[in-house]
């Protein structure tokens, strides 16, 4: 039998799925699956359940957001237990390049990966908001998903 990683968490899943996040196909572990759009669930018992849960936690994951001084935490945090980019890469399954792109500001993790660099770290990346919160920050966020979560920060 073929051994296939996820394509986001790395962990080494019998059941990928296949997931479009940030607009990109990916193979996903049925975990990681949820913070995409799923194109192709796997075929087994309860596929139809996992696709309801799936459903719920789209809803509740649009009221998450990356903290402002997202970045600067996770640097300080990254280089206070003495970790460079490379061996915080090891440690969460990415690229080094993608851990210096996060930290410059110029890649905006997925959910996925944030929490598993918030277990590694330790620290909360992410907050959540409410309607009222919401309208104080920006009235422009109605509809607000993932994607135009990555062009806000990216700018
Ligand atoms: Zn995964």
């Amino acid at each position: 039998m073929t051994k296939i990683n996820c394509d986001l968490c790395g962990r080494i899943a019998e059941d990928l799925a296949k997931a479009v996040i940030e607009g990109v196909t990916l193979d996903v572990c049925k975990d990681c699956s949820k913070f995409g759009k799923v194109v192709s669930q796997p075929i087994r018992p309860g596929a139809k359940e996992q696709a309801k849960r799936f459903q719920s936690l789209q809803k509740e994951e649009k009221s998450e957001t990356l903290v402002e001084n997202f970045t600067e935490l996770v640097k300080k945090k990254r280089e206070a237990m003495n970790l460079t980019q490379k061996d915080f890469a090891g440690k969460i399954n990415e690229k080094e390049t993608m851990i210096h792109k996060i930290e410059t500001g110029s890649f905006t993790p997925p959910l996925p990966l944030v929490k598993k660099i918030e277990r590694l770290l330790g620290i909360k990346l992410t907050e959540e908001y409410s309607e009222a919160q919401e309208t104080v920050r920006s009235s422009r966020r109605e509809g607000f998903t993932l994607g135009d979560f990555i062009k806000v920060k990216g700018k």
